[in-house]
């Protein structure tokens, strides 16, 4: 279908769900792509923290609104380059600080899964745009969880790669030794193609790895069998689901990925309780840095006049705690939990091929409900910011309804085993 149909009639359509913040109607980002590629015949959606030239890249705050950009994000280029179409900005939690799509300055996206319940987020427009159909795949950016946990929420395939396996160049970051860009689809298998598309080494990025072509072939090298695979299962992520119908669903998976013949291995984390507030601790400190340029002289306002609640406590914090670091009060402590996380994870996943775990230990509350305690909100993360903290791939594959509500099962792979991580969820998506 000619893509500026599309836009209108998804217009209308996104009256109700809020994914778009703005469409790109005029094909400013559409005019130079390529007529073949891999993916040609696909039609993308951008996250607003990632640079598109031409287009308003708010990253969901009233901060950036008129910001727009004058390039593209690696990522970005490579979309062009491979035929890809991109339909405009994605919403989002203001500058990616956020589980559940609430903080955006663009207000709430709802979950076209489960109307009248929250997306998930910071991701929210990415999940909410690809579930309702909008648009075939969808870029998101996850620092602790924010492609999985709102792929989870919405029923669909999100996927975070090793770090530095996609280039960070151009994305407006939240806190940069956690970031990654990653695919959101309604498979496993367009999630790999639009991966293959954007990942590879970048010049422009310091932290981007250089790899044996034979790496990147996602899509090629999918294979969904789990015979003989040994799936490793934390004890402590029981403990840690909050939801029994969760709890039920990520058992039946696990039994039902046993009866196609993957090994089922008991596994420990002990630590795991203390990842949550590791990874806050960090993200506050390198938010604060990251936000420093928001000075209201370069671009837009200045940060701490127009942002929203979250932002300002990440700003607060983080510069309290730099504050205290001639001590070594809380950061230091912080990056030395952080190494027992990595430690603890790399042995579990020394002696089997993956880990499973539930995506979320809840399901998504409704909108607007009154979360006073930031700590309820942070707490949707506990699965996910361990895998951010070690730098390592995981992905969230459907696996479930509890009284119609999507919930995901995540894939947790060993650095640079990004493929075993599709695979096995390839494989769950076609025996579930
Ligand atoms: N919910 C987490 C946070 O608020 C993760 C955000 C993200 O991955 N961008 O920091």
């Amino acid at each position: 279908m000619d893509i500026k149909k599309k836009i209108e009639e998804v217009e209308k359509e996104d009256k109700q769900i809020n994914s778009f913040v703005s469409f790109d109607v005029e094909g400013v980002s559409r005019k130079n792509i390529s007529s073949e590629g891999k993916l040609s015949s696909l039609v993308v959606g951008i996250k607003s923290n990632i640079n598109v030239e031409g287009l308003v890249v708010s990253a969901g705050s009233k901060t950036l609104e008129d910001y727009v950009s004058p390039y593209d994000a690696s990522v970005v280029g490579r979309i062009k380059k491979e035929g890809g179409r991109i339909m405009g900005m994605l919403n989002m939690d203001e500058f990616a600080c956020g589980s559940s799509g609430e903080s955006s300055f663009f207000g709430a996206t709802d979950n076209p899964k489960s109307p009248g319940h929250i997306t998930g987020g910071s991701s929210s427009g990415s999940a909410a745009a690809v579930a309702a159909g909008f648009v075939d795949v969808s870029l998101g950016t996850d620092t602790g969880g924010s492609i999985r946990n709102p792929a989870s929420h919405c029923g669909i395939v999100g996927f975070k790669p090793t770090y530095g396996v996609v280039s960070r160049y151009g994305l407006i970051d939240l806190a940069m030794s956690l970031d990654q860009i990653g695919p959101l689809a309604r498979d496993v298998k367009s999630a790999s193609i639009l991966l293959e598309a954007i990942a590879g080494h970048d010049h422009r990025d310091e932290t981007s790895l250089e790899l044996d072509q034979g790496f990147y072939r996602f899509s090629e090298n999918l294979d969904p069998n789990v015979k003989n695979m040994k799936l490793g299962y934390a004890r402590e992520f029981d403990e840690l689901i909050q939801d029994k119908g969760i709890k039920k669903i990520i058992h039946k998976a696990l039994d039902k990925l046993g009866s196609e013949g993957a090994e089922i291995v008991d596994v420990s984390l002990p630590n795991l309780e203390i990842a949550l507030p590791t990874y806050y601790l960090n993200v506050f400190v390198e938010f604060f840095s990251a936000t420093r340029k928001y000075d209201g002289r370069r671009y837009g306002y200045k940060i701490e006049d127009v942002c929203g609640e979250e932002v300002l406590r990440r700003i607060l914090l983080g510069k309290y705690i730099s504050k205290e670091e001639y001590r070594g009060r809380y950061y230091r402590k912080a990056l030395m939990a952080r190494s027992i996380i990595r430690k603890e994870l790399s042995d579990a996943l020394s002696g089997v091929d993956v880990l499973i775990s539930p995506t979320v230990p809840k399901l998504p509350h409704k909108i607007g409900s009154d979360i006073k305690d930031p700590l309820v909100m942070y707490a949707y993360d506990v699965f996910t910011v361990p895998v951010n903290l070690a730098g390592i791939p995981a992905g969230s594959v459907p696996a479930g309804e509890v009284e119609g509500i999507p919930t995901g099962l995540q894939v947790i792979g060993d650095a640079l085993n990004d493929q075993a991580v599709l695979n096995v969820m390839a494989g769950f998506e076609k025996c579930r």
